[in-house]
């Protein structure tokens, strides 16, 4: 169960990014002591939570702390992000860092190179922390599949935190990290945000470059910030947008600046609720949380409709074969040759391949290559791949529709609150249906944001998705802001 807090009870780890800032330039703390907090943060609660792959070691974050300390001594102009510590999911590559992907395919793997997210926080001078778990090659929605360790949920240490962002989110809800960044192919920002109570965006296809991001499906994936508040949401993602010539599907193009999204305004802004994502299959708490959470919408002058699309209970098999069949052929490079893990057994070169991809990647992995490999074979790409791509230009279509007389798309973002360990990863079909209201918008390209809106009777958090018209974040932005101005409902925190 989580506790209230008021204002004069919080910690130094408690702040938002925008709060430390204020209290940076004010001179009221120093960026040391925002690290030192964060490092007794972790040493406190991270034995029960698990969020992290790497921490950092104390001496480097405090070095990197006090560099960056200097320019706001200076009185330098420093950037939104400069001093605030971070955790990073560990499938970005961060030149000199050990980079997994939860994997013991890549568990000895330190990048050569830093990801193109990775220079632009660099530019911001946040502060490193560590390199948060995740489900193996973004593969999962419970982060369960980690080759290491399991992420726990910090509102219930008995359920998982979701995934296959699990570490970054749960670094951020248990305050180990002020912020995370996660990616998503297929819900893995949204979905774990939703089930521990942060907020997490997912940018329109080619908002953020992909470049030293680790492929799982190239067409969906996408970076984005996990926070704990939405203002911070846009913070994060100033820093990360904008086109990079080392990713072809980088768009070029002037991002607005996202903080002016931040007003309290929705006047008249129209929001289309599909009855699919409504009905059955989402829990009833969640159902009447999301509800809720309109009926404030509307009250700050939203006007609601109720949409329909059809084309939803296709989402899923289409998004599970185009992202298998990619994946598929993106992991083709962990050949145990050129890095990663190799096997210490083998007789002669195709026996190396076979026996490090055995040893080296673990069971959903394996089973996401073997359906990607069926689905992209000669006799059967017609009847599995082409026809997921043939749902795919309808779900996009069916999206373009509702944009025609919507400007944001308002559903559940995870069909149920966080589950119990164990409860779905043996049926990897139920595991599957988590993903059943973040899918489509990966599919489309879309931008989505999942927003926390209560908890269920379980103490567990809820939270509420929107959906957005490609590179229109900052219209979701401002209705998350507006909603999260207006809810009423106070700062909760983990009882760790
Ligand atoms: N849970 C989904 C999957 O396993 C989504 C993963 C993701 O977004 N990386 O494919």
């Amino acid at each position: 169960m989580g506790v209230n807090k008021e204002d004069n009870e919080l910690e130094l780890y408690n702040y938002t990014a925008h709060e430390l800032r204020d209290m940076l330039t004010s001179k009221k703390v120093s960026v040391p002591e925002i690290a030192k907090s964060y490092i007794d943060r972790i040493k406190q609660v991270e034995s029960k939570v698990d969020a992290y792959v790497t921490v950092l070691d104390e001496k480097e974050i405090i070095k990197n702390a006090q560099e960056v300390q200097k320019g706001f001594d200076s009185g330098d102009e420093m950037p939104a992000l400069a001093g605030i510590p971070m955790a990073i999911k560990d499938n970005m590559c961060i030149k000199g860092i050990l980079t997994t992907c939860s994997s013991k395919m890549l568990n000895n793997f330190i990048p050569p190179y830093d990801a193109t997210v990775i220079k632009k926080l660099k530019n911001q001078k946040t502060v490193l922390l560590g390199r948060a778990n995740m489900d193996e090659f973004a593969m999962g929605a419970s982060t369960e599949n980690s080759a290491f360790k399991k992420t726990k949920n910090p509102w219930d240490l008995g359920c998982v935190p979701g995934g296959s962002s699990g570490g970054s989110v749960a670094s951020v809800s248990a305050d180990e990290a002020v912020f995370a960044l996660g990616s998503d192919t297929g819900g893995s920002i949204r979905q774990p945000s939703s089930l521990c109570g942060v907020v997490g965006l997912k940018p329109t296809y080619g908002a953020v470059s992909r470049f030293g991001l680790i492929a799982f499906a190239s067409s969906l994936d996408q970076i984005g910030p996990v926070t704990k508040d939405v203002t911070d949401c846009a913070l994060v993602l100033n820093a990360i947008t904008g086109y990079d010539s080392s990713d072809s599907t980088s768009v070029n193009m002037v991002h607005p600046d996202y903080s002016k999204a931040l007003i309290n305004d929705i006047k008249g802004l129209k929001i289309g609720l599909p009855k699919e994502y409504f009905g059955e299959g989402i829990n009833e708490e969640v159902k009447k949380s999301v509800l809720e959470a309109s009926e404030v919408l509307k009250k700050q002058g939203a006007e609601l409709g109720e949409v329909s699309m059809p084309m939803a209970e296709y989402a899923l098999p289409a998004y599970y074969l185009i992202s298998s069949a990619e994946a598929s052929s993106n992991l083709a490079r962990f050949d145990g040759v050129k890095y990663g893990y190799r096997a210490e057994k083998y007789s002669g070169l195709i026996d190396l391949y076979k026996q490090s991809r055995s040893e080296g990647f673990g069971p959903e992995v394996k089973r996401r290559i073997m359906l990607g490999t069926y689905a992209l074979s000669a006799g059967y790409y017609d009847a599995y791949y082409k026809k997921a791509l043939q749902v795919k230009t309808l779900i996009k279509r069916a999206f373009d529709e509702i944009f025609e007389k919507y400007d944001l798309i308002m559903i559940p973002t995870s069909p149920t609150t966080a589950f119990k360990f164990g409860e779905k990863s043996e049926d990897p079909l139920s595991m599957y249906l988590a993903d059943i209201c973040t899918v489509s918008v990966n599919i489309a390209g879309l931008p989505g944001i999942s927003i926390p809106c209560g908890f269920d009777s379980k103490g567990l958090p809820i939270g509420f998705q929107l959906i957005g018209k490609a590179f229109d974040e900052i219209t979701m932005l401002r209705a998350a802001y507006t909603y999260e101005q207006n809810s009423g409902i106070p700062i909760r925190k983990p009882n760790l």
